[in-house]
């Protein structure tokens, strides 16, 4: 299993995340290097990165019309995501999706 880290760095990623695989305890954000790094800087792809750092939206939720339950749009969901990545900046765990073994 990966471990991997999910850091801001604004040079590479001004407005998004990189995933960063790492390895011996460190991690080096190289953009270059898609084995080792990976940018997310669409929004709609901050809730899926997100739930692999486990973030849940409490209700079923869709991304044509947010959530019906407790009336969140679809901007909204995005922004607990991103919310919700920024405070796990750097920790580490272990995750298979971004660099498959
Ligand atoms: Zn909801």
């Amino acid at each position: 299993m990966a471990k991997i880290v999910v850091v801001r760095d604004p040079k590479y990623a001004p407005v998004g995340f990189l995933v960063c695989k790492v390895v011996n305890g460190n991690w080096y954000p190289r953009i270059d290097d898609t084995k080792e790094t990976i940018l997310v800087d669409k929004d709609w792809d901050f809730p899926t990165l997100a739930s692999v750092f486990g973030w849940e939206h409490p209700h079923a939720w869709n991304y044509q019309f947010g959530c019906p339950e407790c009336m969140r749009t679809v901007a909204d969901i995005i922004e607990e995501a991103y919310d919700y990545l920024e405070e796990h900046c750097e920790t580490i765990i272990e995750n298979d999706k971004y660099f498959p073994e």
